[in-house]
């Protein structure tokens, strides 16, 4: 068990929560996303600093299991992922902001193009460098978001990128996490011509669900984020990958309240008998997300509390969880943890009850815990 050097959270016997981040499950997922590939390299998208969980802690621990290539999103993400894994392809999943090729070549990181704009920036820059720092090419299959139309890219082929190198060319899924939904297969088949079009570069499309659709989806590079850090790739069904986030809090003070006693803001949760209630010292200004609060007509999360499932009573405060602890051991108390992450209470748990996304909760993490990392 090692302190991350790079976080600078509290000690542990100070924090409010405690962050645990088992490394030794984010290599055993990338692994087994490796694995459903078979043929094809796994990469990793460490943006929005691995998903909360540290990109000084995760890259390296991802680069000694064999993964080659990293996606990030901004140019200061990079330098991070950089430093910590120095023979890494690091590609930078926003473009190239103008003027921006400098701060490329330093790191030798590579810019995920996708305009005429950024291709034309890149290839002048390259050219004036005379550096051979392959982009990727983003093509846009339908998320209207990043990316060359279609029709442009087909049109402009590997000719047309007159000079500019380009080592990938790759796409996103709008909706992958829905096996059924037309659009992956409009898009699969989209992407399918844009390769024709660039017959020397290999492609990429699949992100972590994309993964889960077979072999058409799997071209020569996949890309997933979000099922490394344990997050269910296949929303509906078993989640195949090992929960990577515990998160505990503490408890501060235990109190009895009566049947008709409120708890917390607002008032919107009332005791409907005579209720022992802990409160945690965790909130929302620690990314626990507010919406995952209970009210009288609303269950919110959960907890576990001396090893017994206890509901939230009341609002999430900022720094606060009020607890319900009355069918925990009767002993539990000030001191003692209370664990809001865990194999039982999954990220994916809390953002369903939340109404939010998982993605979200994850890059949510807050900056206030102290940092455990597991090997
Ligand atoms: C974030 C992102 C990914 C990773 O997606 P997950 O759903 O987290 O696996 C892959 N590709 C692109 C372009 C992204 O922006």
């Amino acid at each position: 068990m090692t302190r991350d050097p790079a976080a600078s959270g509290p000690a542990p016997s100070e924090a409010g929560g405690v962050l645990t981040i088992d490394l030794g499950a984010l290599v055993a997922n990338w692994r087994l996303l490796a694995a459903r590939a078979p043929g094809a390299e796994c990469a990793a998208v460490v943006k929005a600093d691995a998903y909360g969980t540290g990109i000084e802690a995760a890259v390296p621990a991802l680069a000694r299991a064999g993964c080659r290539t990293f996606f990030v999103a901004h140019i200061a993400e990079g330098r991070r992922a950089r430093a910590a894994a120095p023979q890494a392809d690091i590609y930078v999943l926003n473009g190239l902001p103008p003027g921006s090729g400098p701060a490329f070549a330093a790191e030798r990181l590579r810019p995920v193009l996708g305009s005429a704009e950024e291709i034309a920036e890149w290839a002048a820059f390259t050219r004036a460098e005379g550096l051979d720092l392959k982009a990727a090419l983003h093509v846009d299959t339908g998320m209207n978001r990043l990316g060359l139309a279609v029709a442009d890219a087909v049109a402009m082929g590997e000719r047309g990128l007159e000079g500019c190198p380009v080592g990938l060319v790759m796409t996103h899924l709008v909706s992958a996490e829905e096996p059924d939904n037309p659009l992956n297969a409009r898009q699969i088949a989209a992407f399918a011509a844009v390769r024709e079009a660039f017959p020397s570069l290999p492609g990429s499309l699949a992100n972590s669900s994309g993964a889960f659709l077979g072999e058409a989806a799997r071209h020569d590079l996949i890309r997933p984020g979000y099922a490394l850090y344990g997050g269910n790739p296949q929303p509906g069904r078993p989640n195949p990958m090992r929960p990577v986030i515990g998160l505990e809090g503490r408890i501060v003070q235990v109190r009895w309240v009566e049947a008709g006693d409120t708890v917390g803001y607002n008032a919107q949760w009332t005791a409907q008998g005579r209720r022992r209630v802990a409160v945690t010292s965790v909130g929302y200004a620690d990314g626990f997300p507010r919406a995952a609060s209970s009210a009288d007509d609303r269950a919110g999360a959960d907890a576990i509390v001396g090893g017994a499932r206890c509901p939230f009573a009341g609002r999430v405060s900022m720094d606060l969880i009020a607890i319900d602890v009355t069918d925990a051991p009767p002993g539990v108390g000030r001191g003692d943890p209370v664990s809001l992450l865990n194999p039982a209470i999954t990220v994916d748990d809390v953002a369903a009850r939340a109404g939010a996304s998982g993605y979200e909760i994850l890059t949510s993490l807050g900056r206030r815990y102290a940092r455990r990392y597991l090997d």
